[in-house]
């Protein structure tokens, strides 16, 4: 047996209707399969929690093998898993097409299903359904109190002992106004198709743009209209499903997909390109779908008509359809590439984009932050995301930038409360907005 891959990393769509995905011994069968794969390799130990906890199983054990870990302790690993990827993406020599076929975070949304069909939490159920919260949140009476109670020790106190939300998450406020509602028209600018990308955008708002930061998706809108790019808000969306899919939620998902691909598949038959200002919600689209549902004809469609928006600006400079009348340098930026941006395998290109303004010092900080979605708010897993992004808050703090800069909003939120004071007045500002700035408009 070779080891390890020199092909090219693939991946096995998810059997997730298989009545065999959900057979809890066949599961365990495949956790023990692959928990010994990675017991003799130990080359993930540093990227996440979950790593560390299968080994410590493994050494406590009698046998100090897999073999000497109870079953009922292998849900101890599934627990600590945010489905980040990145042991899939950037460490694992075994995945397929090698014999082994190591998918290690697939067999963790296996484990996950299994759980959330016994029952989650409460707290699971509420936090991952970003849409329904938000639509609450949004009504401003309701934004105010929520963004008041958010701020009170006793309220927090009392909200990690009632839901599990750590009192000491520093977490998003509701906007008053959603972008949805808020956003400006497009000017009717002629639709000019490049090679590598259509001359038109159909924005997908995104949960966390529409109800938490309606400037990340002002800003997107700027940039397109400096770029007289025609664009369209996505006539009617619902959440992604990434935050379902992250609980093993595969039916939440699925009632999610049947709003959101009919709309947008319409918009990729009518040569858009779609964009979204969030990773998780890109990749959802561009990643996750296609592998539950491989042979769907308009998820496929929308999964190549999908863009990062980076990568659509960069793509448009390739094509020589993007302006680059920039005005102002932006000075030193820490940049942090998210974990759901690495995985869509585009490269750096929020960093090449930024680079490209005159002026401007980007230094990458390649790392897992440790929040993940909904990960990192909750009360018994607070204190490892704080330990998993502590290299990152190092390095980032460690540039004395002007700047603090992530295309995931929820993890710049969990770096600058990890930061803290080192910060030294350091502006937390999505990219989006530095471009923006940096055209001055
Ligand atoms: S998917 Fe991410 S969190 Fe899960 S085991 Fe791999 S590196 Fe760790
Ligand atoms: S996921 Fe792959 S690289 Fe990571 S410990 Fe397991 S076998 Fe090794």
């Amino acid at each position: 047996m070779r080891e390890g891959s020199l092909e090219a990393p693939t991946r096995h769509p998810l059997a997730w209707k298989d009545p065999e995905f959900r057979d809890q011994a066949k599961a365990e069968k495949e956790l023990g399969r692959i928990f010994e794969i990675c017991h003799g390799c130990r080359r993930c130990v540093n990227l996440c929690t979950t790593f560390p906890t299968l080994f410590d199983l493994v050494d406590n054990s009698k046998t100090m093998e897999v073999d000497g870990v109870a079953k009922e302790d292998y849900w101890k690993v599934v627990d600590q898993c945010y489905l980040c990827d990145l042991c899939y993406m950037t460490k694992c020599p075994y995945v397929p097409p090698h014999p082994w076929n190591v998918d290690f975070p697939h067999v963790m949304l296996r484990a996950k299903a299994i759980k959330f069909r016994k029952g989650v939490k409460f707290r699971d159920r509420l936090l991952s359904s970003t849409d329904a919260l938000g639509k609450l949140a949004a009504i401003p009476v309701v934004a105010q109190a929520v963004n008041t109670v958010n701020r009170l020790k006793p309220a927090r106190a009392a909200m990690q002992a009632v839901l599990g939300v750590h009192k000491d998450r520093e977490l998003p406020p509701y906007a008053p106004k959603k972008f949805r509602s808020t956003a400006k028209p497009a000017e009717a600018w002629p639709v000019k198709d490049g090679k590598g990308t259509p001359g038109k955008v159909a924005i997908f708002a995104t949960c966390y743009a529409n109800y938490n930061e309606p400037v990340m998706g002002h800003d997107l809108v700027a940039l397109l209209e400096h770029n007289e790019i025609p664009y369209v808000l996505v006539e009617k969306e619902a959440c992604c499903g990434m935050p379902k899919l992250e609980l093993g939620d595969f039916e939440g998902v699925d009632s999610l997909k049947q709003k959101n691909i009919p709309v947008l598949a319409k918009y990729a038959a009518q040569g858009y390109a779609i964009l979204t200002p969030v990773p998780s919600c890109t990749l959802m689209f561009k990643q996750e779908l296609p592998l539950m549902y491989p042979d769907d004809a308009e998820v496929i469609a929308v999964r190549d008509a999908m863009f990062d928006p980076f990568e659509y600006f960069v793509l448009r400079k390739k094509d020589g359809l993007l302006k680059t009348d920039f005005k102002q340098p932006l000075g030193k930026v820490a940049y942090h590439i998210p974990c759901h941006s690495r995985v869509q395998n585009m490269g750096q290109k929020t960093r090449e984009a930024l680079e490209m303004v005159p002026g401007t010092e980007v230094t990458v900080v390649e790392r897992c932050s440790g929040h993940d979605g909904t990960w990192g708010v909750k009360t018994e897993y607070f204190d490892n995301a704080m330990k998993i992004g502590r290299p990152v808050f190092r390095q980032m703090a460690a540039v004395e930038a002007k700047y603090i800069s992530s295309d995931c909003p929820i993890a710049a939120r969990h770096i600058m409360q990890g930061i803290g004071e080192d910060a030294k007045g350091a502006i937390k500002a999505h990219p989006l907005s530095l471009l923006r700035k940096a055209y001055g408009i």
